[in-house]
C-alpha cells in the first residue's frame, strides 16, 4: 500500500466514535528529581558521539553540555544540569509544525499529503523521495518536514513564518525567538534542502514555493529553546493538546494522536525501529543534540547533550531516555502479569 492511500476501512470510523485512553501515572515528583540526578551523573563521563558541523554554527556548541527535563502533563516541572542553556530546536520543530498542519488540515488529508511511513533513510535522503514516487513520505524527515511548512496557512512566506513561531510558542508556553546566527549559517549552506524543495515540486508534492518554502524551513528550526521548554512542548502533546503550564489548547487531542504516531514511526530516522524497541515511546531527536520524547498522558522528556551517533542522534540523550523510559515507567509496550500472579 502507498503511503498516500488512507487505510482500508477508515471511513468506518467516525470523528465521534468513543476513545478511551490506556495511561497510567507518574512516579511522585520527589522520585522523579532522583532519577534526573541519577540519570545526569551516570551518563554525563559518556564521551561518544560527533557534534555536528554540516551547519557551521552548531560546531561552536560545548560538547559537555548535558541538561534534562520533564515536564508532567499534570503540570509539574522537573530539571537537571543545563536545563537552561539555549539551542537551536532543529528537527525537533518538524514535530509540532505537522502539529499545527493537521490542526489545520485534519489529521487524516496532512497524512495523506506528507505520508506517515518510515524511508529506513537518512533524514536528508533524496534517494528517498526517488524510491516513493516523489512521496515526501514522512513529516519528521527533511522532505517531509519541508512538505508540511509549505501547508502551513498563510498566502505569504512572512505569514507562513508567523503561524510557525506563535504555533510553536503556544506549545512552549512562552515567545520562542529565532538564533539569528544559527539561522544565518545554516541559511548559507543548505542546498541540499533546497534541492529536496526543489525536487518535491518537481513531483507536484510541495504546496509553496521551494526557496520560500526552505527559508520558513530554516526559520523553523533555528528557534531557540531550553530543555525547559522541549519538555513543556512535549508535555502539550502528552496532555491532549492543552499545555499544562498556560492551561491553553494549543491543538485537538486527535492531532496529538496522530502527531505521536508518526513520531513514534519515524522520529529517531533509520533508528526509529531501535528506539522504539528499547524505549517504547514517540520521541524526535535534533542535530543540535536534543531529544524529546513523550508519554502519553504522563508528560514531556527533554534531554540536550550535543555529542551525536551517525544516525544524528544525541548519544548521552538516547541513554539517559533509555534508562529514564524504564525507571520513571514510560514505556508504551510494557506490562505485567496481574491476572495470573500466584499471590492471592
Ligand atoms: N535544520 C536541519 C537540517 O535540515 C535539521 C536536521 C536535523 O535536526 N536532523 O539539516
Amino acid at each position: 500500500m502507498s503511503s498516500t492511500e488512507p487505510p482500508a476501512g477508515e471511513e468506518r470510523f467516525a470523528a465521534g466514535d468513543a476513545q478511551f485512553v490506556s495511561t497510567g501515572a507518574l512516579p511522585d515528583g520527589r522520585r522523579i528529581d532522583e532519577l534526573l540526578d541519577e540519570a545526569l551523573r551516570r551518563f554525563r563521563p559518556e564521551q561518544a558521539g560527533v557534534v555536528a558541523d554540516y551547519i557551521p554554527a552548531l560546531a561552536a556548541a560545548d560538547p559537555g553540555l548535558f541538561g534534562l527535563s520533564v515536564a508532567e502533563a499534570a503540570g509539574g516541572r522537573h530539571s537537571v544540569g543545563d536545563a537552561l542553556e539555549p539551542f537551536s530546536i532543529q528537527s525537533i520543530s518538524k514535530a509540532f509544525v505537522f502539529a499545527l498542519v493537521c490542526q489545520e488540515l485534519g489529521s487524516r488529508r496532512a497524512a495523506e499529503l506528507v505520508g506517515v511511513d518510515n524511508t529506513g533513510l537518512p533524514f536528508d535522503s533524496v534517494t528517498a523521495i526517488e524510491l516513493n514516487d516523489g512521496s515526501p513520505m514522512n513529516p519528521m524527515v527533511n522532505a517531509g518536514a519541508l512538505a508540511t511548512t509549505a501547508l502551513v496557512p498563510g498566502a505569504t512566506s512572512a505569514a507562513k513564518w508567523k503561524a510557525v513561531q506563535d504555533g510553536l510558542s503556544a506549545f512552549a508556553g512562552r515567545p520562542l525567538h529565532l538564533d539569528i546566527p544559527v539561522y544565518e549559517s545554516e541559511a548559507s549552506t543548505n542546498l541540499r534542502n533546497q534541492s529536496i524543495a526543489r525536487l518535491l515540486e518537481s513531483y507536484g508534492r510541495l504546496a509553496f514555493d521551494p526557496l520560500a518554502t526552505t527559508d520558513v524551513y530554516t526559520k523553523q528550526c533555528s528557534l531557540a529553546v531550553t530543555t525547559e521548554d522541549l519538555a513543556v512542548m512535549g508535555a502539550t502533546l502528552a496532555d491532549g493538546g492543552v499545555n499544562p503550564v498556560t492551561g491553553r489548547r494549543v491543538v485537538d487531542a486527535d492531532v496529538c494522536q496522530h502527531v505521536l504516531a508518526a513520531m513514534a514511526t519515524s522520529g529517531l530516522y533509520e533508528r526509529s525501529g531501535t528506539w522504539l524497541y528499547d524505549i517504547g515511546l514517540p520521541g524526535k531527536s535534533g542535530v543540535s543534540g536534543g531529544i524529546l520524547t513523550i508519554a502519553p498522558g504522563k508528560g514531556g522528556l527533554a534531554t540536550f547533550s550535543p555529542p551525536l551517533d551517525t544516525a544524528g542522534n544525541s548519544v548521552r540523550g538516547v541513554l539517559a531516555t533509555t534508562w529514564l523510559s524504564r525507571t520513571l515507567g514510560l514505556n508504551l509496550f510494557a506490562s505485567s502479569d496481574l491476572h495470573h500472579s500466584e499471590t492471592p
